[in-house]
């Protein structure tokens, strides 16, 4: 076999054009056999159809145009694919055409933002869109910075060693409704477990923080949420950092889901109280459209990042930062990682500022004309109005046992991918849009499909 063309370099294009060619006729075909957001049948059929592919380490190769048909079509044929608008749990996103082909950039050049002379126009790029985001996220700041992470548990994560690093073994207080990667970072750092208090609204009790905040020991730090995971809502974030300032408690936000609500004029009044923040989590593979992974860890000033610094003489001797060339490592955790900046900055720029509010507004309305649907459907209980694109409900006087099934029959059916949650004492089906495509026709399908099944389950028929 000759040695395989590399991606790179001056012939790379020419060796990758048939290849892409191959690759996005999987991709069609893979969709069209699927035909609906997951392939029908459960696990077992998913997992045997994967294994039809072949041996996956076969003693002679199959060649580049086979192995990418095969894996590819079965990948894509056995996908839950977001871009389908009945693919709507776990803030799943269909990530944007342009997005997918500027990371086939990435892939292809492979800069590795731990060096300078691994990236040297990557580097740039990702310095100029980490404080151009961080700008966004703290207007008033004179010098915001960013770092570009994994995604929300990786900020999350940051943020609570960033804290423990300025002040030591930080007390952490969260709510009822915070993201569990809060408590493994506690677990990660060596920190003391959380303080949870109630949320019994779906947000942040002040007065439970109040008093959480008399109560305990400093130092402390307070995570507040903007976007939760069961419900989409958004904490108090001014009132919460009113009384972190009275309590001299610092403050760091997850907004993983809703942050990027920033840039929609008509929505960011939502996250008043956000640039009090000591640290706030942004995903953009959520509300942003991006392949994973898209994150960002924002600070008001770069010298919080400065614990983040590290020292490897082969990556950033002291002779090569005098002599002027950038130290990066200290901008992550991590040695070698991927440019992520190059899909967000062609996003950003492609689509601009109105580009991108338009997007978010039309998700959040498409959120709430399910919500209406399901307020008018006789036979359907909607939660609450959406604070940002999460929708729960459930059929009325369904079973929380029901409520799970109707779920995984959706699943086995190839019908439906929603979520699940509980809140007030009950289950309920999830739905949290990103889809900026979905119709209300979507809408009304999707909602035929939970209540063909509710139906099915509650007659005692088999579910299919
Ligand atoms: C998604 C999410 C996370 C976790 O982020 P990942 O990108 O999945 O690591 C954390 N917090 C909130 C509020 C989220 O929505």
């Amino acid at each position: 076999m000759p040695t395989p063309p590399l991606a790179g370099g001056t012939a790379g294009p020419a060796a990758l054009r048939p290849l892409l060619d191959t690759v996005l006729t999987a991709l069609e075909q893979g969709a069209t056999r699927r035909g609906g957001p997951l392939p029908a049948g459960g696990p077992d059929n998913a997992t045997s159809r994967m294994r039809t592919a072949g041996p996956l380490i076969p003693d002679t190769g199959t060649g580049a145009e086979n192995a990418l048909r095969t894996l590819v079509t079965a990948l894509t044929e056995g996908a839950a694919d977001p871009a389908h608008p009945h693919c709507a749990a776990h803030l799943h996103t269909p990530p944007l055409a342009l997005a997918a082909a500027a990371d086939l950039a990435a892939s292809a050049l492979n800069p590795s933002m731990d060096s300078w002379d691994q990236a040297p126009a990557a580097s740039a790029l990702e310095a100029d869109l980490t404080a151009a985001l961080a700008t966004e996220i703290y207007p008033h700041a004179t010098t915001p910075d960013a770092v570009i992470t994994t995604g929300g548990t990786e900020a999350n994560q940051l943020a609570l060693l960033l804290a423990r690093e300025r002040h030591g073994p930080v007390q952490t207080i969260c709510a009822a409704n915070t993201h569990h990667s809060i408590t493994r970072a506690t677990w990660l750092l060596g920190l003391p477990a959380p303080v949870v208090v109630p949320a019994p609204t779906g947000v942040m009790d002040l007065t439970a923080l109040a008093e959480a905040l008399t109560r305990h020991q400093h130092p402390l730090l307070v995570t507040a949420t903007a976007g939760t995971t069961d419900t989409g809502q958004i904490d108090p974030l001014d009132a919460v950092a009113d009384l972190c300032a009275t309590h001299g408690a610092e403050l760091h936000i997850d907004a993983a889901y809703g942050g990027p609500l920033l840039f929609s004029p008509t929505h960011q009044h939502t996250l008043h109280g956000l640039d009090r923040a000591q640290s706030v989590t942004l995903d953009l593979h959520k509300l942003g459209w991006q392949p994973a992974p898209a994150s960002l860890l924002a600070v008001p000033d770069h010298h919080h990042l400065d614990p983040l610094h590290h020292h490897a003489p082969y990556l950033n001797a002291d002779d090569d930062t005098e002599a002027g060339l950038p130290d990066l490592l200290g901008r992550s955790l991590r040695t070698t990682r991927r440019p992520d900046a190059l899909k967000i900055a062609v996003t950003l720029q492609a689509l601009g500022r109105t580009g991108l509010a338009d997007l978010i507004d039309r998700t959040l309305a498409t959120a709430h004309q399910l919500a209406d649907l399901i307020t008018q459907h006789p036979t359907l209980d909607l939660y609450q109005r959406p604070t940002i694109s999460t929708v729960l409900f459930r059929p009325t006087g369904a079973t929380d046992h029901t409520v799970a099934t109707i779920r995984r029959t959706l699943l086995n059916r190839g019908h439906a991918v929603l979520g699940r949650a509980e809140a007030k004492g009950h289950r309920w089906l999830k739905a949290t849009l990103l889809n900026p495509h979905t119709t209300p026709h979507d809408l009304h399908t999707l909602i035929n499909h939970v209540t063909t099944v509710t139906d099915d389950l509650t007659e005692g028929s088999t579910p299919r």
